[in-house]
C-alpha cells in the first residue's frame, strides 16, 4: 500500500465500530474505490481461475467492502450534497457503474452459476441464487448467443439513465421556475405565520417588489392548497403544478417515450412480452392480473367512499360560506383545488384541533421514549444513548440497541432538513449486518426544525414516519440471513414496506397515546382523524398506480396522447382539469436511485400486509406474536417467497379487510 492508501480512513472501515467520519475526507473517496474494485476483480478472477473455490458465500464476500463503501458514498450525498469538492463525483459513478455491469456481463462467472447444482441448495441458498441470476439475465447473459440482441441491450442499458437524468434535470428546472408572487396578503390570511415568513422572504430574493413567493415544491404548494382562501389561486397552483414538464419549456413527453420505448425494447429482447411483465416476473404480485384486480377492488370501494366523502366536504363548504357570509359564485361542485383547503377546515371544526397545536402533545424525547418502550415490550429490546464523537453532523442522535446484554446494533436519527440534503424521508445502513459485525442503521427525515429554546416537537405525521422508519430498521437489525443480497430490505420490491407500515399502526394505539398525557376524547380524535377523508387520497393513488402500468403496457407509444390516455385511466369523484398530466413529473417512474417503475402499487400492495398482521397481532399476546413476526418475517429477509413467508406467520393466506376496515371502505 502506498502511504496515501495506507492513511485513507475509508480502507480501514471495517476496524472500527462507528464511522470515524471527523478525519474522512472528500478526497479519500476516488482512491477508496479504485482499490476497492481492483481487489474485488483480482478475487473474481480468482474464483474464475478456480484458485478460490466457487460458492454463492465466497462469491458475495468479495464486494463486502465495496458495497460498505457504496454505501457510504451514496449517504453522503444525499445528505451533503453541496459538499462535493474534490469528490470526483463523475469518476465515482464510472468506476461503480463499469464495475457492477462488468460482474454481470461476465460470462465465466455466470457459467460458475450455472455450474451450480441447484436442487441441492437450501431455500435461502436458492433465493441468493436467484437474486444473482435474475441480474445476470437483465444483462443479457441468457442471449449470449445473439450478439446482436446483446450489443443492443448493452446500448439500451447505458441510454436509460441518461435520458432519466435527463428527466430528473427538467423536473429541477421546472421546480425552481414555476412559481406565484401573491401580493394581497389577504389571500393569505389563513396562513400559519411562519410559512408566510418563509414566503416573503423569498419573494424579496427572487427579486419582486413586494409579495409572497409560492414555488410547486411539497411545502410550498401544500400550504397554498391548505390555506389560500382565494379559490382562483388556487386553481392556478394546481394547473401550475399539472403542468410541470408538460405544457412548460422544459417538457419531458418526449424524453418520456423514448424511455419507455427503450424500456419496451429491452422487456422484448429479456424475452417478455411487456414491460411490466418483465418487472412484475420479479415482485411478490406475479403478475399484471394480480395488480390490476387488488387495484380495481380497492377503487370501487373508495369511488363509494369517496362519493359519501364529497357530499360531506361539499355540504360542509356550503355551510362554511354560509356561516363566513362568503359568496362564491360558480360553487357548483368541490373542485381538486378545493380539497385540501375544506378538509383542512372540516378537520379542525370537527376536532377542535389543528395540526400545529397538536405538536406540543408531542415532544421528540417523548415520542423516542414510548417507541423505545415498545421496542422492549414486544421485542425485549433495550434502548439507550450513546455519546458518539464521530458523527457527520452534531444534530444527529444515536442510540443502542441490546437484547439479552447483547449489543445488536447502532440506531442514528438524523431528523432536520439541511441545505443539500435530500427531501422525504428515508432509512439507510450505514454499516450493513454482516457476520460479527455491529450493524448501524440511520434513519433520516426533514421535521420542522424547532426554533432556538423551542422544545423540539412532532407532528403527527412526523411522529408516525419515526415509527415507520424504525420499522425498517428492525428488518435489519433482526436479519439472520447468511447472505447478503437477501438480507434486511433486500426483498421484493412490494414487500419492503411491510415491516415500516405495519409499526405506523403502534403510534396510534391507545396505551401508547395515553403516554403523552391525551385526554381519552382527544385520543379518539387523533385516531379518527389518522384516515379522515382518507378515500379521496386513494383514488388518487389507484389513479397514479393505474397510469404507471397502463404507460409501461404494449398500448402506449410514440403516437400516444398521454393526457387522453391519463384520463381514460382515471376515474375520480371529481373532475379531472383539462392541461395537466402526472407521467411527465413522476420521479417515481423515472429515478436514478430508486426505481419505481411498474411498481407504484406496491405502497399499498404492502399495507395490506402490514394491517393483515397488525390484525394478528390484536388476536393474543403481543409478545408472543411478535416473537412469530420476527422469526417468520423480520429475521428472514428475502431468504423465501414473501407470500411463503407470510403464510408461515399467520398460518394461512392474507385477508385485505383489515386494510378495507381500517381504511373506512369496507
Ligand atoms: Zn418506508
Amino acid at each position: 500500500m502506498s502511504s496515501d492508501l495506507e492513511n485513507n480512513p475509508l480502507l480501514k472501515i471495517f476496524e472500527t465500530e462507528f464511522i470515524p467520519y471527523k478525519i474522512i475526507k472528500n478526497e479519500h473517496y476516488f482512491p477508496a474505490f479504485e482499490k476497492a474494485i481492483k481487489d474485488a476483480n483480482n478475487e473474481f478472477e480468482k474464483i474464475i481461475n478456480g484458485k478460490i473455490p466457487f460458492s454463492l458465500s465466497s462469491f458475495e464476500k468479495i464486494t463486502d467492502f465495496y458495497d460498505q463503501l457504496k454505501i457510504l458514498y451514496n449517504n453522503k450525498r444525499r445528505l451533503n450534497s453541496l459538499d462535493e469538492e474534490n469528490l470526483k463525483k463523475k469518476e465515482i459513478d464510472s468506476l461503480i457503474s463499469e464495475f457492477e455491469s462488468n460482474i454481470y456481463m461476465n460470462k465465466d462467472l455466470y457459467m460458475k452459476f450455472k455450474e451450480l447444482e441447484v436442487s441441492n441448495l437450501s431455500n435461502e441458498e436458492k433465493s441468493a441464487y436467484k437474486t444473482h441470476m435474475r441480474k445476470f439475465l437483465e444483462n443479457g447473459m441468457n442471449i449470449l448467443n445473439e450478439e446482436d440482441k446483446l450489443k443492443r441491450l448493452k446500448e439500451i442499458n447505458l441510454e436509460i439513465p441518461h435520458l432519466i437524468s435527463d428527466y430528473e434535470n427538467n423536473m429541477i428546472k421546472d421546480e425552481a421556475e414555476l412559481h406565484i408572487n401573491i401580493t394581497d396578503e389577504n389571500d393569505i390570511i389563513e396562513m400559519p405565520e411562519s410559512l408566510k415568513e418563509t414566503a416573503k422572504k423569498l419573494s424579496k430574493e427572487k427579486g419582486y417588489e413586494k409579495g409572497f413567493y409560492f414555488n410547486i415544491q411539497a411545502p410550498s404548494y401544500k400550504a397554498i392548497m391548505m390555506y389560500c382562501k382565494n379559490r382562483e389561486i388556487r386553481k392556478q397552483m394546481y394547473l401550475l403544478f399539472g403542468s410541470e414538464c408538460y405544457t412548460t419549456k422544459n417538457s419531458n413527453i418526449n424524453i418520456m417515450k423514448k424511455i419507455l420505448e427503450l424500456r419496451k425494447e429491452k422487456a422484448k429482447i429479456l424475452g417478455f412480452e411487456t414491460y411490466a411483465d418483465f418487472v412484475l416476473s420479479n415482485r411478490m404480485a406475479k403478475n399484471e392480473k394480480n395488480v390490476y384486480d387488488l387495484l380495481y377492488k380497492v377503487r370501487e370501494k373508495s369511488l363509494i367512499a369517496g362519493k359519501r366523502d364529497y357530499e360531506l366536504l361539499y355540504n360542509y363548504a356550503i355551510q362554511y360560506h354560509q356561516k363566513n357570509n362568503i359568496n362564491l359564485e360558480n360553487f357548483n361542485s368541490l373542485e381538486k383545488w378545493d380539497i385540501s383547503y375544506y378538509s383542512e377546515k372540516i378537520k379542525e371544526e370537527l376536532f377542535e384541533i389543528n395540526s400545529e397545536e397538536l405538536r406540543k402533545y408531542f415532544p421528540l424525547k417523548k415520542v423516542l421514549e414510548v417507541l423505545f418502550d415498545l421496542l422492549y415490550k414486544l421485542y425485549n429490546i433495550k434502548v439507550s444513548k450513546v455519546e458518539n464523537e464521530t458523527l457527520y453532523n452534531e444534530e444527529i442522535q444515536v442510540f443502542k440497541f441490546e437484547e439479552d446484554g447483547k449489543i445488536i446494533g447502532y440506531f442514528y436519527i438524523d431528523l432536520y432538513p439541511r441545505i443539500g440534503k435530500t427531501r422525504g424521508g428515508w432509512v439507510y445502513a450505514l454499516k450493513p449486518k454482516i457476520i460479527n459485525k455491529i450493524p448501524i442503521v440511520g434513519i433520516c427525515y426533514n421535521c420542522r426544525k424547532p426554533n432556538e429554546n423551542e422544545e423540539p416537537t412532532l407532528s403527527l405525521n412526523e411522529s408516525e414516519g419515526v415509527f415507520h422508519e424504525c420499522g425498517h430498521s428492525l428488518h435489519i437489525f433482526f436479519s439472520e440471513c447468511k447472505f447478503k443480497s437477501i438480507s434486511g430490505l433486500n426483498v421484493l420490491w412490494d414487500f419492503v414496506e411491510l415491516p415500516s407500515q405495519f409499526m405506523e399502526n403502534f403510534f396510534y394505539e391507545y396505551d401508547n397515546l395515553k403516554k403523552f398525557n391525551l385526554s381519552d376524547e382527544l385520543i379518539r380524535k387523533v385516531q379518527r382523524m389518522r384516515f379522515y377523508l382518507d378515500s379521496f387520497f386513494e383514488v388518487n393513488y389507484i389513479n397514479y398506480s393505474l397510469i404507471d402500468l397502463k404507460i409501461h403496457s404494449n398500448d402506449f407509444d410514440n403516437n400516444s396522447d398521454i393526457e387522453k390516455v391519463e384520463n381514460e385511466v382515471s376515474i375520480d369523484v371529481f373532475n379531472r382539469p383539462k392541461g395537466i398530466s402526472r407521467s411527465l413529473s413522476f420521479s417515481h417512474l423515472f429515478n436514478a436511485t430508486y426505481d419505481y417503475s411498474v411498481g407504484y402499487y406496491s405502497y399499498m400492495w404492502a399495507e395490506i400486509f402490514a394491517f393483515d398482521v397488525y390484525e394478528e397481532f390484536k388476536k393474543g399476546d403481543q409478545r408472543e406474536k411478535a416473537k412469530k413476526f420476527r422469526e417468520c418475517i423480520l429475521s428472514k429477509g428475502g431468504s423465501d417467497d414473501p407470500n411463503v413467508l407470510f403464510v408461515s406467520f399467520k398460518g394461512k393466506e392474507y385477508s385485505i379487510l383489515p386494510f378495507l376496515k381500517a381504511k373506512g371502505l369496507e
